[in-house]
């Protein structure tokens, strides 16, 4: 594995993988989940590359950016056993620069959900997305369904301009106890990891009421919500078909339902797909 942190450095590396390329871009702290993406990036490429970029315009005034785990050392020894064939590690200066032109912009459906709380976020997801996939130019780009709005905004911008990768949706990794992995999982003590299973129980709540033959989205909702109330807030409970839109009734194979709640101070998403 070469691990390279300027993009000159990258493009050499780049120039020598030969045949199918997979790329897995992270904000790095990487655990099982991000593992999974990595694993079957190898399985479906002849080559591997992971990135790991704290991504700044992506963070909102006043969110964790500063205190954003970070775990270089592991990271790197977890990319080096997965058979990772380039690891890229930019500085902030070798991603952006003072006069960047363009701001990719989310659109419609970008400014409900994460993008109404966190106005922007998506805004610089999507800039460094475009730029990382424009760099690493990779056959397959692997993004976890846990990140719901995420990966159905780059699949519609890889879509909107003719990227020729495929956008690769990938499953929820969680723990035992059913919380799903994240990086941000290590601010929480024991007792708010206690409350943060209720995320992922709101969410079996809902997909019991669905096999029990229950279809509609207010009482789904309502169900769920009283899981809910052992978190510290409630941001939003949502049910919405594959392309965002709100349902009154599920539609098997294509609704998501989609909850964001806070446990202290620690922000945390999880989803279903139905
Ligand atoms: P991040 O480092 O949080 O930006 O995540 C990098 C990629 O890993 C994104 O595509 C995430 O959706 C994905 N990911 C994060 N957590 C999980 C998880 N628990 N299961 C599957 N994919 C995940």
């Amino acid at each position: 594995m070469v691990i390279v942190r300027t993009i000159d450095e990258f493009m050499q590396s780049r120039k020598k993988l030969n045949g199918s390329v997979g790329f897995v871009p992270t904000m790095g702290a990487l655990h099982k989940g991000h593992l999974s993406l990595i694993t079957r990036a190898k399985e479906e490429n002849e080559s591997v590359i992971v990135s790991i970029f704290v991504n700044p315009t992506q963070f909102l005034e006043g969110e964790d950016l500063d205190k954003y785990p970070r775990k270089e050392e592991a990271d790197i020894e977890i990319c080096r056993l997965a058979g990772v064939d380039i690891l890229f590690m930019p500085a902030i200066d070798q991603m952006y620069h003072k006069d960047e032109l363009m701001l990719a912009a989310p659109k419609v459906r970008g400014y409900i959900l994460e993008g109404e709380k966190r106005p922007g976020h998506f805004d610089g997801m999507l800039q460094i997305v475009m730029k990382l996939l424009n760099l690493t130019n990779p056959q397959k780009a692997y993004f976890g369904k846990k990140d719901a709005q995420q990966l159905m905004l780059i699949d519609q911008m890889a879509k909107d301009y003719f990227m020729s990768c495929d956008i690769m949706p990938c499953e929820i990794v969680r723990d035992h106890d059913g919380l799903a992995l994240s990086s941000r999982n290590v601010y929480l003590s024991n007792e708010d990891r206690q409350k943060a299973l209720s995320l992922s129980r709101s969410l079996q709540k809902a997909t019991q009421f669905v096999m029990a033959g229950e279809k509609n989205a207010a009482k789904i909702i309502d169900a769920m919500r009283e899981v809910l109330s052992a978190t510290d807030k409630i941001e939003y409970i949502a049910i919405l078909n594959r392309s965002f839109e709100p349902l009154e009734e599920i539609v098997l194979q294509n609704s998501i339902i989609l909850v964001a709640a806070w446990i202290g101070q620690t922000r945390l998403i999880d989803n279903v797909w139905i």
